[in-house]
């Protein structure tokens, strides 16, 4: 029996009873019991049930319909959102991915055998107590990734698994089990056949995971890396010691940025060589445009020296958040022991040329021009670049004298 005086899983609670009350089962089920088990902080909580999507919805007022073919509603309570499935079996995986269709069970133990791994598929109900058909007590015990079920048969259903076996690893710092990771090596090219989209998310979990650097080399071990988009003549041994370095101390990066810190790693080892080579390599990934450019200025800054980079022009070109982010980076690798870039960016004069005391119709009134064109437009950026750098000052009056005295 287990003490469910978690206050997520407290708030959660009712939707079991409720569900119970109206004659079906249902658990709490997946990443939140494995992590609760574990003693982590627990986020989403997943609740598995008997009950049929419709009866879901005949009991709740308030739902959300995602995916009701796989048997998916998200329930909204007190505040609270869920995504409540019912229990599933799988049908015959023909491409893969995805199997050919869903049948829904009425019993719980079934709908484990379809989950990826054993500390995945433990069930927790209303009362505290643990449902565990397939080890994964055991399992988490001894810090083991491990297929429910046949290794060989559950990649060939799903090959996306097999990047999730190395996720969980390096997130939770777990083995991944010797069966397990020997029919990864041998289904390896099966991941050919998922959508980049998601190989993206389960990629940069990877290497997100905590434990990066005691677990990123199962990269190397299971030969996936072969099938995900790397460069011909990539040295992965290299590649992934380098990450290890980067990735040893930084536990509390804000989440959305630590997505750039790794990714802007990445392509600082990678060293590709122009800038459109950078964006066409990310965006084989199918990353988004905003964490390419992100990602590239990221390394930018990682190249200059921070001498270099604390000089107001470099320090002009980048954002705010980039510079934090490669601040904090190299307080976390004893590279740097004060907040000096902090400090150098937040005494430029403009951080950008809105912030200029000075535009350009302004400009087009004090030349007497009728019309904008060059002349103006490289006008305003000697200004910003004198501005940026400290010789002039950002004052109206001023920067008027400076354009006169340059244009008689
Ligand atoms: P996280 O903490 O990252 O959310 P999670 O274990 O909850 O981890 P999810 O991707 O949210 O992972 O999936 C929820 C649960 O659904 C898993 O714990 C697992 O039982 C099952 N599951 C998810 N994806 C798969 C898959 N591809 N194959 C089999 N089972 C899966
Ligand atoms: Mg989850």
């Amino acid at each position: 029996m287990i003490d469910l005086s978690e206050p997520l899983f407290q708030q959660a609670l009712p939707l079991l009873t409720i569900i119970e009350s109206h004659g079906h089962e249902a658990y709490f089920v997946g990443g939140s019991v494995r992590d609760f088990l574990l003693g982590k902080t627990i986020h989403d909580i997943d609740i598995a049930t008997s009950a049929t999507p419709q009866e879901i919805k005949a009991i709740f007022p308030a739902t959300i319909d995602v995916g009701i073919e796989h048997g998916t509603v998200i329930v909204r309570y007190k505040g609270g959102t869920y995504e409540v499935t019912t229990f599933r079996v799988e049908g015959k995986y023909s491409d893969y991915r995805r199997p050919d269709r869903v049948d829904f069970v009425r019993n719980l133990e079934q709908d484990t055998l379809r989950r990826d791994f054993t500390i995945n598929a433990l069930a927790i109900d209303s009362k505290g107590h643990v449902f565990d058909y397939h080890g994964g007590l055991k399992d988490l015990k001894c810090h083991l990734i491990r297929a429910v079920g046949n290794p060989h048969e559950r990649f060939q259903e799903d090959a996306l698994r097999m990047l999730r076996a190395l996720r969980f690893s390096t997130q939770l710092g777990f083995t991944i089990d010797k069966n397990t990771m020997s029919a990864i090596q041998q289904l390896a090219f099966l991941i050919e056949n998922i959508a980049m989209e998601r190989i993206q998310i389960e990629f940069t979990k990877y290497l997100q995971g905590h434990f990066f650097s005691k677990k990123g080399f199962s990269l190397i071990q299971s030969e996936l890396y072969h099938y995900l988009p790397f460069p011909n003549d990539l040295n992965i041994d290299q590649l992934i010691t380098s990450l290890e370095k980067d990735f040893e101390p930084i536990e509390t990066i804000k989440l959305s940025n630590h997505e750039i810190l790794v990714w802007g790693s990445l392509l600082y080892h990678l060293d590709i060589q122009t800038r459109e080579l950078e964006q066409s390599y990310l965006r084989k990934w199918k990353h988004s445009n905003a964490l390419i450019n992100n990602a590239i200025a990221f390394k930018e800054c990682r190249r200059l020296d921070i001498d270099e980079l604390v000089m107001p022009e470099n320090l002009y070109r980048f954002d705010r958040d980039i510079l934090t982010l490669i601040e904090t980076f190299y307080l976390r690798h004893g590279r740097l022991s004060s907040t000096r870039i902090t400090e150098a960016y937040l005494r430029l004069q403009i951080k950008n040329i809105q912030e200029l005391a000075i535009n350009g119709k302004q400009i087009m009134a004090i030349l007497e021009l009728e019309r904008g064109g060059p002349i103006v437009g490289k006008l305003l950026a000697d200004i910003e670049r004198k501005v940026v750098t400290g010789s002039l000052n950002n004052e109206y009056d001023e920067i008027v004298q400076y354009i006169n005295e340059k244009m008689h």
